[in-house]
């Protein structure tokens, strides 16, 4: 079913949209991040341990069986040999939620568990998912016949498998296995924590990208068009959050999870700084420079610690650091396709990509655009 259902086939997020929240995105915004009725910075009023932020995620989860509203949660854990690689779950009992805290890298078959879902006679599903596993549960849904699903989002840049990521933590430490955990902050750094407690720091100019094979992120995860996860009922990323989490609560059902957790969360009006264009443009430029694969900095050695020290006080911020990385995306899926799989690109990009793209010049060329679709809107 998935095999018919995936994204990179030929998605229609207008009709899905449509049927997931009653109306299809607008402009503004929402051409950047899907439909949604509210945005906020947020944070759980007590962090949890073990989460990748504060835990949002999987208390919007967990509070969802604590009511009772669900059956069970599906999720992904920690594979038992390997921290890094993500194991489907269907999870019952709130308090196990705990297991699924943190983000793993790696593929997951997380709807292959939707047949023992089903199996075991749940009706009532709380899903967890990165966008393409939440684009194929949409395109399946009428067909499942679950009696009510409540969707948890996160954004998604990239993916890999866990070997690949293995490979890049042994690039960035001496002693990769005490890595537990890595993520990619909107102040344009990574953050490493060890088994230890250390913590450390590394600007995104002094990663080693380069080193990574051209096949390190595949051609999908490049040419993705659906970086914020429009169609959960609620998205929980960082981008636009300057430090802390960033909600995009999409319909009634997001709204109703969300207030579920009353005081135990911490809401703030989300911010917007520095302008993005000029990050923007030296990205695709970038990128359709390199001749394949990953794009390739060659910014001079001496050169980069002043940039790294630049950008998170200079470069955009919020909201608007969150659009700058949907229209690099756009760029990427745009360009990565016109190289390497121009014939699909008619059936790939969907108009709100070409909408993003379009101020870069990132225009359709013959046969890149389904003709039955819509002329270029106004953004
Ligand atoms: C591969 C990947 C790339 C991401 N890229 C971005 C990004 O570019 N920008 C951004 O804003 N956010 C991104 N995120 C989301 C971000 O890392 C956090 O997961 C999110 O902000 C939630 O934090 P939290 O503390 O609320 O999560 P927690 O409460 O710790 O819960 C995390 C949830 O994510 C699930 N999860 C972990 N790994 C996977 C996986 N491989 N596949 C499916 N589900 C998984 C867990 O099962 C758990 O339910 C990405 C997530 C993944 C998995």
């Amino acid at each position: 079913m998935c095999g018919r259902a995936c994204q990179f086939i030929k998605p229609d997020y207008p009709a899905l949209e449509q049927a997931v929240h009653g109306r299809v995105r607008g402009i503004a915004d929402e051409m950047f991040f899907g439909p949604f009725q509210a945005m906020h910075r947020a944070r759980m009023a007590r962090p949890k341990v073990g989460a990748q932020w504060t835990g949002i995620t999987t208390s919007l989860a967990a509070r969802l069986l604590e009511q009772g509203k669900v059956d069970a949660v599906l999720t992904v854990v920690p594979d038992a040999d390997d921290l890094w690689k993500p194991q489907p779950a269907l999870i019952t009992d709130p308090a196990d939620m705990v297991r699924a805290r943190g983000m793993r890298m790696g593929y997951s078959p997380l709807l292959a568990l939707l047949e023992e879902a089903r199996a075991r006679g749940f009706t009532r599903l709380g899903v967890v998912g990165i966008p393409c596993q939440i684009y194929a549960l949409r395109a399946l849904e009428a067909e499942l016949g679950f009696e009510r699903l409540f969707v948890i989002g996160t954004p998604c840049s990239d993916n890999t498998t866990t070997e690949n990521f293995h490979k890049f933590l042994a690039l960035l430490d001496e002693d990769p296995d005490t890595i537990t955990y890595l993520e990619f902050r909107a102040d344009y750094k990574v953050e490493l924590r060890y088994r230890d407690g250390r913590q450390r720091l590394i600007p995104f100019l002094s990663l080693p990208i380069s080193d990574l094979p051209s096949d390190f992120f595949p051609m999908t995860c490049r040419t993705c068009v659906d970086y914020t996860n429009a169609l959960a009922d609620i998205t929980v990323g960082y981008m636009g959050g300057e430090g802390e989490q960033w909600l995009i609560v999409r319909n009634d059902r997001g709204a109703e999870m969300l207030d579920a957790l009353g005081d135990d969360i911490v809401l703030s009006a989300v911010g917007t700084g520095g302008k993005r264009a000029g990050a923007v443009k030296g990205f695709i430029a970038n990128t359709a420079l390199a001749a394949g694969g990953l794009p390739l900095r060659r910014m001079p050695d001496w050169l980069r610690p002043v940039v790294s020290w630049i950008q998170p006080r200079f470069g955009p911020k919020g909201l608007e650091f969150a659009r700058a990385r949907l229209e690099m995306k756009a760029a990427e899926t745009v360009l990565h396709l016109r190289r390497a799989m121009p014939a699909k690109m008619k059936n790939m990009v969907p108009d709100h990509v070409w909408d993003i793209a379009a101020p870069y010049d990132l225009v359709a060329q013959e046969g890149e655009r389904d003709p039955n679709e819509a002329a270029p809107r106004d953004i």
